[in-house]
């Protein structure tokens, strides 16, 4: 019976790291979030970070700059890049079209880049140097090591190559000394290089793709995956068929899994960059 793994308790963990970080800072850390669109899931996200920003003691301000064009947002980064009571910065996408991350990313300071936006970020985690790498993929891998899932040595196999999640967390997981593999659009005879995996993580993007021909025995399988329900319903679900993963060792849900955990270690990253 495939274990499912409790994302909300885990972010409950890291939450007592977090307020332990906050009550020894000499003021409150704080989160800026830039949000450049009116998008109803991205909304209820940012709501979602407020929320549990209140929660372990972390301010946040939301500066809202709906339809806003490159420059204006740059600007705004900058200024918060420069502001000594702000020490973590997001930008959250979706961006307003012809935008892309990488573009603004670099106008958020990297000591405050606590979603790993600026390319910086991501070439400091390449090249082994202390970074905030994007809080999905960190959350990844903070799931694994809570879990105890020996990476050294182990097969990884991500599915997807995105610079916000595929692409750091096979960083991640390489620097843990796993033997790592990212699979894409591209990738021929996917299902056999996923059954390959002790450790397996779906960032597709394609619900319930990932089934039973792509699980190996006793693997755990890590599913960022958070898709429209194809079949009408209201919630969301992963890309792995969680009713076919029998094969698992271990799973997270979709809600529950990744979700929770993600938005704790903005918190983590926010009040690291406080301790400075
Ligand atoms: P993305 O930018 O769309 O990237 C998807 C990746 O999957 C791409 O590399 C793509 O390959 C690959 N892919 C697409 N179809 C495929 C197929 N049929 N076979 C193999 N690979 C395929 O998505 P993302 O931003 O990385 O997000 C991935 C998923 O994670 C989404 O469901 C998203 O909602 C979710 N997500 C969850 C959280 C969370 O906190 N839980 C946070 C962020 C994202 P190519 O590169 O070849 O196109």
């Amino acid at each position: 019976v495939t274990r499912l793994i409790d994302g909300r308790a885990i972010a409950a963990e890291i939450a007592d790291e977090v307020k332990g970080l906050v009550a020894r800072a000499p003021r409150p850390p704080r989160l800026a979030v830039v949000l450049p669109s009116d998008d109803e899931a991205a909304g209820w996200y940012v709501r979602s970070i407020q929320r549990t920003a209140s929660r372990v003691g972390i301010g946040c301000q939301v500066d809202e700059l709906f339809e806003a064009g490159a420059s204006v947002i740059a600007r705004r980064l900058d200024v918060l890049s420069s502001d000594p009571d702000v020490d973590g910065i997001i930008c959250q996408t979706p961006l307003p079209s012809g935008l892309r991350l990488t573009d603004v990313g670099s106008h958020i300071a990297p000591g405050k880049d606590v979603d790993g936006a600026n390319p910086v970020s991501l070439g400091r985690l390449a090249s082994g140097m202390p970074s905030f790498a994007p809080a999905t993929a960190a959350a990844v891998l903070e799931i694994l090591q809570r879990e105890h899932v020996r990476l050294t040595g182990a097969r990884a196999v991500v599915v997807g190559r995105s610079i916000v999640v595929g692409k750091p967390a096979a960083l991640l997981l390489l620097a843990q000394d796993a033997t790592v593999t990212v699979c894409h659009s591209r990738t021929a005879d996917l299902a056999a290089v996923c059954a390959s995996a002790d450790v397996l993580v779906a960032a597709v993007g394609r619900a319930r793709m990932i089934g039973a021909e792509y699980i190996k025995p006793g693997a755990v399988v890590i599913d960022v995956g958070t898709n429209p329900d194809p079949s009408g319903g209201d919630g969301l679900v992963g890309d792995v068929a969680a009713d076919e993963a029998g094969a698992a060792e271990a799973l997270t849900p979709v809600p529950g899994g990744v979700g929770p955990v993600t938005t704790m270690m903005l918190m983590l990253h926010t009040a690291r960059a406080a301790a400075g």
